[in-house]
């Protein structure tokens, strides 16, 4: 599908999933930042996609990256519930409202639903389920 029109996008975490979030938004076209604390991963991210490295628990580092001015965010964060509950909290509170964030477990999900998270990704379940109607052949409904 294209794009209806140019998003500026905060992704949160260059994990697997993160990274693959942002460089298919990268390549749609679409204004991607992304942030990750670690520096290696920076590195390696930054020849690809405008990327800095910050701890964004942090909310001064929030504030810097002026992360209000974002369409949507990403929080692709999953070995860390606390960060991950604590970067969403404070992007809500910057006023990101467009929020994505992926969740590992229903409890996690449920805690990012009630501070205000607009959407969940549970990237484990959602491709399991993809992967049965695959497999039992509704190409359609996946
Ligand atoms: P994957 O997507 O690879 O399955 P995951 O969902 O378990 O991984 P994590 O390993 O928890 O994701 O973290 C993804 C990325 O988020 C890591 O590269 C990590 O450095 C980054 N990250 C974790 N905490 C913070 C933070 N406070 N600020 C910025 N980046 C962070």
């Amino acid at each position: 599908a294209k794009p209806s029109g140019n998003k500026s996008v905060l992704v949160i975490g260059l994990g697997r999933f993160g990274g693959s979030v942002a460089a298919t938004l990268d390549q749609m076209g679409q204004d991607v930042l992304a942030v990750d604390k670690n520096p290696e991963l920076v590195a390696r991210w930054s020849a690809h996609l405008p990327t800095i490295q910050a701890d964004m628990t942090d909310v001064l580092a929030i504030e810097q990256i002026d992360a209000s001015q974002f369409d949507t965010a990403v929080v692709a964060i999953g070995d860390s519930i606390e960060a991950s509950v604590i970067i969403t909290g404070n992007l809500l509170d910057a006023g990101v409202s467009d929020l994505w964030a992926k969740s590992v477990s229903q409890e996690h999900a449920r805690i990012l639903q009630r501070i205000g998270a607009r959407h969940i990704i549970n990237a484990e379940t959602d491709a399991g389920k993809r992967v049965g109607h695959l497999v039992a052949g509704n190409y359609l409904d996946y």
